[in-house]
């Protein structure tokens, strides 16, 4: 590989593709060349939203986002839902909104995605190499020089789409900060997240695994609520999953890895506050006949949590008869459903993880066209920047936006220098 291009784009997933589509609609005679290392192109986004690709949400805020919101609210109105609905449309993709406020392909297939953004490089002439590992960009006077094993390409601009390190067997092994760095970029301390969380073998999350109900997850950092979400908990064979979980684990995973003392607390409640759970319990013991307590609490709970959260207090009490439970029993109980301490011992880690959190300080991009504040003529897109979304199609939303305006800038750049020249 010798050879030059008007536009190189590091990376092929879902920033990687928008930037490259968009800065070859915005300058059609610009040779646009986008390289990955990844044998095929867009596994992670075959995967995502359980094969259904949740391409954005209905409203996306900043504050759906970790990182820089005021920043991240000048990248995102560039380019927003709106906008992404109107896009995947003109590509032939139509998308519909679900009761959970998630937009998906109407065909509920990400192949359709993936085959939708790859038709379009293609009709727009985007020279796209697969194995193509980047190993070093260096500058030299008005050109990059994009070094692989496959030989060098010069480029007048580069666009990093190199993403995080989450799901690396798809080809995200965080290499691209190392090209950041080399930069002058510094990269904020990088870790998993929404990724689904370990719970201590003793515990009894196992004997539950596959069952889900509505939560109220608490996040406490040196006793202090750092974070509160409630959403639907899924129990699994090692732990904790679902979306709420998901969402937490990031300040979990962020306070541990800082070694601060971080607990995460269950309440299986969400809606109730403690006083209406123990009124509804005294009215429950006051009542004929000799309901037990995991019969009671099966009421609102799915029927084997309230039988293992009875029982977890203490081996006899889901068996016992609610009018017998004595007043400090009943608080423990209370505070058992209500406000239960996790033994969490980690994560699933970064095979599982859906998204990185950290990396490349927005503060180093001009967010108005994604361009370095280190070095004109490189921008940098997607999940390799310190900006995570919640669960619910806020990360393609920031692959989108920024690689939108990645693309877009780093194409009327060179339209403006054909000009001078
Ligand atoms: C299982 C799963 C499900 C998900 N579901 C959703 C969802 O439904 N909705 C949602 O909004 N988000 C979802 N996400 C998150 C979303 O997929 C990512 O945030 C998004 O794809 C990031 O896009 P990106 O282009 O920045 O990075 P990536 O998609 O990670 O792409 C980076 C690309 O760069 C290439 N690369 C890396 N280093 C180099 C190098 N040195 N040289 C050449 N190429 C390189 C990689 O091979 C890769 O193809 C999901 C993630 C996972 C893992």
């Amino acid at each position: 590989m010798s050879q030059h291009a008007d536009i190189a784009i590091i990376g092929a997933g879902a920033a990687g593709l928008a930037a490259s589509i968009f800065a070859a609609q915005t300058n059609p005679s610009l040779h646009i060349v986008l390289l990955d290392s990844a044998k095929t192109i867009g596994a992670k986004i075959l995967v995502s939203g359980g094969g259904r690709c949740n391409v954005t949400n209905q409203k996306v805020t900043a504050s759906d986002f970790h990182g820089d919101r005021k920043l991240i609210d000048r990248i995102l109105r560039r380019f927003d839902e709106q906008a992404t609905i109107q896009w995947f449309d003109a590509l032939g993709v139509p998308l519909h909104t679900e009761t959970t406020g998630k937009l998906f392909p109407t065909s509920n297939k990400a192949r359709t995605v993936l085959d939708a953004l790859l038709n379009r490089c293609k009709a727009l002439s985007i020279s796209l190499r697969t194995q193509h590992h980047i190993q070093s960009i260096t500058r030299q006077k008005e050109h990059f020089l994009i070094q692989s094993l496959n030989g060098v390409l010069t480029a007048k601009q580069v666009i990093l789409a190199t993403g995080g390190r989450s799901l690396p067997k798809t080809g995200s092994d965080g290499s691209g900060w190392v090209l950041a760095q080399n930069f002058g970029h510094t990269i904020a301390p990088t870790y998993p997240a929404l990724v689904p969380l370990l719970l201590a073998d003793s515990f009894f999350h196992a004997n539950l695994s596959g069952i889900s109900h509505d939560v109220m997850l608490t996040t406490r950092v040196n006793n202090q609520i750092a974070d509160r979400r409630t959403g639907s908990l899924l129990w699994t064979h090692f732990g904790i999953s679902g979306p709420v979980v998901l969402d937490v684990s990031r300040f979990w995973i962020r306070e541990a890895e800082q070694r601060t003392t971080v607990q995460l607390h269950l309440n299986c409640f969400p809606q109730t506050t403690y006083k209406e759970v123990e009124q509804w319990l005294i009215q429950a013991g006051q009542g004929p006949g000799n309901t037990t307590v995991q019969t009671l609490l099966a009421e609102r709970l799915p029927s084997r949590v309230a039988t293992q959260l009875a029982a977890f207090l203490e081996p006899a009490l889901a068996l016992t008869p609610a009018n017998l439970l004595q007043k400090n029993i009943r608080s423990k109980l209370i505070h058992t459903l209500t406000d239960l301490s996790l033994p969490v011992l980690g994560s699933r880690g970064w095979n599982f993880a859906e998204v990185t959190a950290g990396g490349v300080p927005l503060q180093e991009i001009n967010p108005f066209t994604m361009e370095s504040k280190k070095v004109p003529g490189i921008y940098l897109t997607g999940e390799m920047l310190d900006c995570d979304g919640r669960i619910g199609g806020f990360n393609f939303q920031w692959a989108w936006s920024t690689g939108y305006l990645a693309g877009y800038h780093a194409a009327q750049r060179t339209r403006e220098k054909q000009f001078q020249t």
